[in-house]
């Protein structure tokens, strides 16, 4: 079955991943909706949100600070690996994440789109005119975190349910989907953008896979769904793949 992947891949000029959290699981970064994705008796929909920060920024950022400290302590895996070194051997490979935690970063990646933000940088919640920052100390000297320009509350640096994503990293997004082949890979594909961006190469011809350890409403629609694993998946594709495009 991988063979007709690989061999979509060989002949393509334009490779694009999607990525969600399952990319990272291998890690040891909890999925939302996954086992260990509870975090004390909160659902990540009932804290990753505008509202729930401003009814309880402490709370909201001791959730934050907790996934900070988890993912401090991860490191990229195969997927992570083999997308960076995908990336790097050509520059018709795109990778879009949904992910915040910033692995396919350390891995190496180039031409990532990070649509959801990133856990590690912040932005002040009172739109002060600061730029958003980066800030890697864990735990953070300030709790809850302050913006250095007002001395306001700062806030995570990641797009809440409810929030529009960047137009900037949805057009590299949407250009992104002009390709040969598209892959979702360990996203459960249910919310836009992800969905949308799979039937837009679909759209515009891609041949579409998906890489999951479970079946997902995406798996219907794809040209090919490949149900295991992404750290197990991507080093097999590369090992068929002597040399990319
Ligand atoms: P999701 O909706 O992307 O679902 C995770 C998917 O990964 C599921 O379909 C699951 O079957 C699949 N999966 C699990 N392990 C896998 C593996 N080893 N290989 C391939 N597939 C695997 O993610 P979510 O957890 O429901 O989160 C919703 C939103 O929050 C998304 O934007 C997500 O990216 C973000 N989030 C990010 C992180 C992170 O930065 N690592 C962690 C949690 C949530
Ligand atoms: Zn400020």
């Amino acid at each position: 079955m991988l063979e007709t992947l690989s061999a979509r891949l060989k002949e393509a000029r334009r490779v694009t991943v999607l990525t969600g959290a399952g990319v990272s699981a291998a890690s040891g970064v909890p999925t939302f909706r996954g086992a260990g994705g509870l975090w004390r008796s909160f659902r990540a929909e009932d804290l990753a949100t505008p509202e729930a920060f401003a009814r309880d920024p402490a709370l909201v950022w001791e959730w934050y600070e907790w996934r900070r400290a988890t993912i401090a302590s991860c490191q990229p895996n195969a997927a992570h690996d083999v997308l960076a070194q995908w990336t790097r051997d050509s520059k018709t490979c795109t990778v879009i994440t949904q992910n915040v935690d910033d692995l396919h970063i350390r891995a190496g990646t180039q031409r990532l789109v990070r649509l959801h933000g990133s856990i590690w940088e912040l932005s002040c919640w009172n739109r002060c005119g600061t730029l958003p920052w980066r800030d890697e100390r864990v735990p953070l000297p300030a709790q809850p975190a302050t913006c250095p320009g007002c001395g306001g509350l700062a806030r995570p640096g990641v797009v809440w349910f409810g929030e529009s994503l960047s137009p900037a990293d949805l057009n590299a997004a949407s250009t992104a989907c002009t390709c040969d082949v598209f892959i979702a890979a360990g996203t459960s594909a249910i919310v836009y953008p992800a969905a949308g961006l799979l039937q837009q190469a679909k759209m515009r011809g891609a041949f579409t896979a998906e890489i999951n350890v479970d079946a997902t409403p995406a798996s219907s629609l794809v040209d090919m769904a490949v149900k295991d694993a992404a750290e197990v998946v991507f080093p097999q594709l590369a090992e068929a793949l002597p040399r990319l495009w």
